[in-house]
């Protein structure tokens, strides 16, 4: 038979999974990599779109990673993670969560992301809801689409980043099975209120809903103000609760290229998440889990010193955004991210992402992608010259009354389109 070169090209792709084509790329991943292209042909690019902070991975986590490595007896560990990784998990539960969990309520993945992922594929069947709250992170629309599920978007009707409890309730059916809750949030930066995480925690519990609590952000809050963990809201023991944690070194520490998450639930489902990872990766690498083994049981003022200098930085991109005419900010309560309104000078939030890459060479993320649209992604966790200089450079591509020449490299540019 006789195919011509465009239909060969054209069959293989269409011989692809309806549902695999179907899920969107990430779009941080693919405005880094426009970045990175950028900056390698030595363009100045300032990153503001960035999910992790500059600093360098804890000692302990280095020292303890290396010892594992240094005995050359690297071998597969038990799927659910190294028993010390476990005790250290439960340890930092008791710490934190006030919770005392078992091994079985512990489950080590790659990152809070297969933790995640693991969790949505144990919970849920096809045509399930799940109740995800705008503004969302990107991937949990995604992940739940990926286990043929259907993802419920909830948007505050007063236009804040926080919906009320009873928006949320008015979006529950028949068929939610679970309710995700980022807090402090990715992408605002806002914390919810302790009432609402209250309200949650009651109304999923007598409605038989699980409560996905992503706390990757949990310790990384300003202003004195501390994380309510949703635990603290439950009478149930953690084998009857439906509230469901899922955690990671990657925010925290800033060891997001080590790639260790966990999550923490009833056993049933920490059982059968783990034949899902058994089945799909085994387990996570030794010498990933003694560097999390490390950061854990190490000294914890590395959180504390990260947390300080993320707070300083939120400060100065606050003051910078302030004086931009026409942004409105809120002030986030933590993470690494602040969301503002650019609608006054572009709704298309794509549009203007791409085009503040192309004229200021300056990355933010659209926040339609975070539910979110007229709204930009701008990250704090890099530094203090940074932030500066990418507010200046925002400023200088869209507001009329900054001065219309800057220097972008050494580079001097005149602004010719406002
Ligand atoms: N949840 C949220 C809200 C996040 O922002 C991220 C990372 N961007 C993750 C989960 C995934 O973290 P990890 O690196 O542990 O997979």
């Amino acid at each position: 038979m006789c195919h011509t070169l465009a239909s060969k090209e054209v069959e293989p792709f269409m011989s692809l999974s309806q549902l695999a084509r179907a899920i969107a790329e990430s779009p941080t991943l693919s405005l880094n990599e426009q970045a990175r292209l950028l900056k390698e042909k030595g363009e100045a690019v300032v990153h503001l779109g960035a999910g992790e902070p500059k600093n360098k991975a804890p000692i302990a986590a280095i020292l303890s990673s290396a010892a594992r490595l240094n005995t050359g007896d690297v071998k597969y560990t038990p799927t659910e993670g190294i028993p010390s990784l476990r005790k250290a998990v439960i340890r930092y539960t008791e710490e934190n969560y006030d919770r005392l969990v078992a091994p079985e309520n512990v489950l080590i993945s790659g990152g809070a992301k297969q933790a995640l992922f693991n969790l949505l594929f144990t919970l849920l069947n096809p045509q399930d809801e799940v109740i995800v709250l705008a503004p969302y992170w990107v991937s949990y629309p995604e992940m739940i689409k990926m286990v043929y599920a259907v993802p419920v978007v909830v948007k505050a009707g007063d236009g804040g980043f926080v919906p009320h409890m009873k928006e949320i309730e008015e979006a529950v059916s028949s068929y939610t099975k679970a309710i995700i809750v980022n807090s402090p949030n990715n992408p605002s930066g806002v914390m919810y209120p302790e009432s609402l995480i209250a309200e949650l925690v009651e109304f999923c519990e007598r409605k038989g809903i699980y409560l996905i609590m992503d706390d990757i952000y949990h310790k990384l809050v300003f202003d004195g103000k501390l994380h309510a963990p949703a635990y603290r809201f439950t009478t149930k023991d953690i084998e009857n609760t439906k509230v469901v944690v899922i955690n990671g070194i990657s925010k925290l520490y800033g060891m997001t290229g080590f790639r260790i998450g966990w999550a923490i639930a009833p056993r049933q489902i920490i059982s059968v998440m783990a034949n899902v990872q058994a089945q799909t990766t085994s387990c996570v690498s030794h010498i990933l889990q003694a560097a999390a083994e490390g950061a854990l049981t190490g000294l914890q003022s590395v959180v504390d010193a990260l947390r300080l200098t993320l707070e300083n930085n939120r400060n100065v991109m606050i003051q910078e955004l302030k004086s931009f005419n026409g942004i409105k900010v809120t002030k986030p309560d933590g993470t690494y991210y602040c969301l503002p309104d650019f609608r006054a000078y572009n709704a298309d939030s794509v549009k203007l992402s791409q085009f503040l890459l192309k004229k200021a060479l300056v990355v933010a993320v659209p926040g339609k992608e975070f539910g979110m649209e007229g709204y930009l992604r701008l990250s704090y966790a890099t530094t203090v010259k940074d932030i500066k200089q990418g507010i200046e450079r925002i400023k200088w591509a869209l507001d009329p009354s900054s001065p219309n020449e800057i220097y972008i490299g050494d580079r001097k540019l005149v602004r010719d389109w406002l």
